[in-house]
């Protein structure tokens, strides 16, 4: 028995992150591709040419610059913190390609039951991630209240089995369409079996 090494508040058992850090760490995860891909769509008020050009330039190039930044650095922080985890699960092996966030986003989720368990550094990951999100949400600001979260997508993605995973979130208006893989929850009987098949630490 054992105290969580990211809230250090609940009993962790012989983990590393409790059930309910891990449980906000998946869905952290999951929801940073949307977030980080809603950035580009942030109105860029100074082109880079006025940056160069434009005087006084000091108060604003760093606003925008950073915000065209935050993806790919965001993908950078992952990448580090999947090498880290490999070199430990997988020592023999070489460390991750380059990737999108959404691939490191993905992986990390896929591996978390392991992290959880066994990385040592598993409540640096968490403080990470939830910094990425911060600094996002900072720019993007607070999603919609009027968007409902759903849960997760359970559409199989491939003949493997794969299950798509990704956060769906319903608008009133429109269908339960995943932003993911597309696929979309029209009738009663889809959200049904949506419910039927949410992994059961949020069921
Ligand atoms: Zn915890
Ligand atoms: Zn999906």
């Amino acid at each position: 028995m054992s105290t969580c090494t990211a809230c250090t508040d609940r009993d962790a058992g012989d983990r590393y992150l409790c059930d309910r850090c891990t449980t906000r760490l998946a869905d952290r995860l999951a929801g940073l591709p949307d977030l980080y891909a809603e950035l580009s769509l942030v109105p860029r008020v100074t082109g880079l040419a006025e940056v160069v050009t434009a005087a006084p330039v000091e108060a604003r190039a760093p606003i925008d610059l950073t915000a065209l930044d935050m993806p790919g650095n965001a993908a950078w922080k992952l990448e580090v913190r999947r090498r880290d985890i490999q070199r430990v699960r997988w020592p023999e092996r070489s460390g991750p390609e380059p990737a999108s966030l959404m691939a490191h986003c993905r992986w990390l989720r896929m591996e978390l039951d392991w992290i959880a368990a066994w990385y040592p550094a598993a409540a640096e990951l968490a403080a990470e991630v939830r910094k990425l999100e911060g600094q996002a949400l900072t720019v993007v600001g607070a999603p919609p209240a009027r968007a409902q979260r759903l849960g997760y997508c359970v559409a199989v993605t491939d003949d493997q089995g794969t299950v798509c995973g990704a956060v769906l979130r319903r608008y009133p208006g429109e269908p339960v369409r995943c932003r993911w893989c597309a696929t979309e929850y029209r009738t009663e009987a889809d959200l049904v079996l949506l419910r039927h098949y949410q992994p059961s630490e949020i069921a």
